[in-house]
């Protein structure tokens, strides 16, 4: 028996496992309870062959979302585990200004399941020194390595380079976003020995308008990637609905 058994059990009695969603009392790390797990929507095919974007019903292999049809993105493809909701929203707020790192964990867990064939290297979206300094972590970091620990990948935090901050996107429309991304990331140095003919997982908490991922991955590409996939926790549907 390990010795320190009767320690972990008191160390178990004190903290019992809570829902990443709630805060209820679960049965193990990480598991959502059934009202949080419920609530979630968890993202899979039939989706857009360009940005994943799911679609209602089955439009056949190679079927693109309107705004794909209209401007194909400079990425291949975004997976992200959930929807945007209530849930997905609080751990991604619990993660980076609760600074709960179990949060990062859970995130983790779901994605590791969409880390396609393939994939060479994780990109977590770096933060400006500004930010990093006042929040202390990058959330997109820890989240990669999480899902490092599950897939073997390397994490290569210093191929991009976050040169400007940059203003609240919220609110923002689709070119102000990318007005105001345009120029904020750069290539680190020594990034296109790593990034040449390599599958790049772009990692991120959250995924919103596209804004950030485009320059992240038009970046990654002109430094030698063959594919850029943006990985995340969640990404926001609403604003991506096809316009039919
Ligand atoms: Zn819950
Ligand atoms: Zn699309």
């Amino acid at each position: 028996m390990d010795p320190r058994a009767p320690l972990l059990r008191l160390v178990d009695l004190a903290l019992p496992p809570r829902c990443p969603g709630c805060g209820a009392i679960v049965e193990a790390d990480h598991r959502f309870c059934a009202g949080c797990w419920d609530s979630l929507q968890f993202l899979g095919a039939p989706w857009c062959a360009a940005c994943n974007l799911p679609f209602d019903f089955d439009r056949g292999p190679g079927a693109r979302c309107a705004a794909c049809l209209a401007d194909p993105p400079p990425h291949d493809g975004v997976r992200a585990a959930v929807a945007y909701g209530d849930v997905a929203r609080r751990l991604a707020l619990k993660l980076k200004y609760g600074g709960r790192l179990a949060a990062a964990e859970t995130m983790a867990r779901a994605m590791a399941r969409l880390v396609p064939e393939g994939a060479d290297l994780l990109v977590p979206v770096p933060l400006h020194r500004w930010r990093l300094w006042s929040r202390g972590f990058n959330q997109a970091v820890l989240i990669a390595h999480g899902v490092a620990r599950r897939s073997g990948l390397p994490v290569e935090r210093d191929l991009l380079r976050r040169v400007r901050a940059t203003p609240k996107l919220q609110g923002l429309g689709r070119r102000a976003r990318a007005k105001a991304v345009a120029g904020a990331f750069a290539l680190g140095p020594g990034a296109r020995a790593k990034l040449q003919g390599r599958t790049v997982l772009l990692v991120d908490d959250v995924h919103t308008s596209g804004a950030t991922g485009d320059a992240c991955a038009r970046l990654l590409k002109r430094g030698g990637a063959a594919r850029v996939i943006l990985l995340c926790w969640a990404r926001v549907l609403a604003e991506e609905a096809p316009l039919d």
